[in-house]
């Protein structure tokens, strides 16, 4: 879902190489309901006027009536209006219905990591399978309304036998993340003196016009994230195209009656910081619609589930629920927590990319151990730091301590905070006396599952506590030893029973320390071992 989508390759290029729907079209969608196969697109401006797409029909329908009307279909037709957005079906999605249904511009406010681009990607599901446009025209001229001089002279020339090119809705979807950088050159477009002189053209002519985003998007959606980093020149331009289709280029008043929806996202403070957004512009934005992270756990886990890369090649994959709760936890604590900018939040891209590297670690341990079954245990949480650290921006307070140590504080609350969900009233007391009487054992994040077993086992009343997580003595190795594990992690975030860095579970902090040497216990054979990495 991350990935950064942005021109499609074929707008970036000057003229089009594409003809007609055999590069436009995507199988994947059903053009039915225009009343004719793929194979009988109308090819000419002629057969345009008498096919489905009429000049009646889309002369006047505008890219906002064409989402509007495919919203509504959609709405009828019962279901998601978009699919794999999960957590907003009660609060930011009937917004964004509400603002397609008024035909407005709109903005999505939230912090990072909430899905606003991806959303604003979603749109284009309610764009047409195919729109027709003057084939070869740079900004997508509508066939009846040309736009663009070149276009209305060869029309003109040509009359019914123009061809006609048609888009797929992923063409018709231009994105640019806002910087204080991007030029009105970049955005709309600039006059281009050798094209002038070559073709003995004035300079303000339509034809010495090198188009930038906004007009290629034209016909299309066109998003700005991040909109308040736009520079406030750039703001009213684009102010200026909504307006009244007008802007100036380097002073030329140059006339471009776009159709375009615009849409847009921004840091909630950045939004609504003075001076950021010139306020005509705001204006025109008819919507402004919150985003938010995840409500629940559960809701975390699904998106964390259908984002992260955890179908592999090679080794089978077992995920425990109660690791998937941890590595969501992790992000939800550090969303409360005073050591972490609020202002910034905490990115969904934490769990997700934490998922990966905890699933990677157990994967390795799987490959060195040449263990067939891959087996996540909160050991490779911990060993996941490094999907962690980067994703929060800290306090004074938090960077004082270090990424390491709020990061690592933050798995210990999700540990203690998912063990409660399971062991809570739970009578550890024999677990923890086990340690307390000296015991000790060393569980490395390497250490192999048929290795640590018969060690797990040797402590009295841990095995049968993984009931409570769903494992049985019937699970492989790898299933139980992480369920044990997990007990362990959850009575060491307590503080019950101790740890070292070297993995080594012991007696909790609060027993007095055990003179050196305490008796000699005959199940001492944890001790003697060598580390298992
Ligand atoms: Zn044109």
């Amino acid at each position: 879902m991350l990935r950064k989508v942005s021109m499609t390759p074929s707008l970036k290029k000057k003229g089009y190489k594409q003809r007609g729907p055999s590069t436009a079209y995507n199988p994947g969608r059903s053009c039915s309901h225009w009343g004719f196969s793929i194979m009988s697109l109308p090819r000419t401006l002629g057969e345009l006027r008498q096919s489905p797409f009429s000049e009646q029909r889309l002369n006047t329908r505008r890219v906002k009536d064409e989402m509007r009307d495919n919203l509504i279909a959609k709405l009828r037709q019962g279901g998601p209006i978009f699919p794999g957005i999960v957590g907003y079906d009660d609060t930011v999605v009937p917004q964004i219905v509400n603002a397609i249904l008024s035909r407005h511009n709109f903005i999505l406010l939230g912090l990072r990591g909430q899905a606003k681009s991806r959303i604003l990607r979603a749109l284009t599901s309610l764009l047409d399978p195919q729109a027709p446009y003057v084939a070869g025209c740079e900004i997508h001229d509508n066939p009846y309304a040309p736009i663009c001089r070149p276009c209305q002279e060869k029309i003109a020339k040509l009359g019914d036998s123009t061809a006609i090119a048609y888009l797929a809705p992923e063409q018709r979807y231009v994105e640019k993340l806002a910087t204080p950088d991007v030029t009105i050159a970049d955005l709309i477009g600039d006059i281009d003196p050798i094209k002038a002189a070559r073709g003995g053209h004035e300079l303000s002519s339509e034809y010495t016009v090198h188009y930038g985003l906004l007009p290629r998007a034209n016909h299309g959606i066109f998003a700005i994230n991040e909109l308040p980093d736009l520079a406030g020149k750039i703001q009213v331009g684009l102010f200026n195209i909504m307006q009244e289709g007008d802007v100036q280029i380097k002073g030329y008043p140059i006339r471009l009656p776009l159709d375009i929806a615009l849409v847009f996202s921004a840091n909630p403070e950045d939004y609504t910081a003075r001076g950021k957004i010139i306020t005509p512009l705001k204006d025109r934005i008819g919507s402004e619609i919150r985003t938010h992270y995840p409500a629940t756990v559960e809701e975390g886990i699904t998106i964390t589930a259908q984002e992260s890369w955890t179908q592999r090649n090679g080794h089978k994959l077992h995920l425990p629920k109660f690791v998937q709760e941890v590595i969501e936890r992790i992000a939800f604590a550090a969303r409360e927590d005073k050591k972490i900018d609020k202002r910034s939040g905490v990115s969904q891209r934490l769990p997700i990319s934490a998922m990966e590297n905890v699933i990677s670690n157990a994967e390795r341990r799987a490959i060195h151990q040449k263990e067939a079954l891959v087996v996540p245990r909160i050991a490779d949480v911990y060993a996941a730091m490094p999907a962690i650290t980067g994703k929060l921006e800290l306090e004074y307070e938090g960077e004082m301590k270090g990424a390491d140590h709020v990061s690592r504080e933050l798995i210990r609350a999700a540990v203690a905070k998912t063990h409660d969900a399971y062991f809570k009233g739970v009578d550890m007391q024999q677990i923890v006396q086990w340690f307390d009487l000296g015991g000790e054992i060393q569980l490395s994040d390497t250490a192999s599952a048929s290795e640590a077993l018969p060690s797990l086992r040797g402590i009295q009343g841990l095995m049968e506590k993984t009931v409570k997580v769903g494992v049985g003595p019937k699970d492989s190795a790898e299933i139980q030893v992480s369920a044990a594990e997990f007990i362990l992690e959850g009575l060491h975030a307590h503080k019950r029973i101790g740890r070292n860095e070297e993995r080594v579970f012991t007696a909790g902090e609060k027993q007095p320390k055990p003179a050196e040497k305490p008796f000699e216990r005959e199940d001492a054979p944890f001790r003697g071992r060598r580390p298992y990495n």
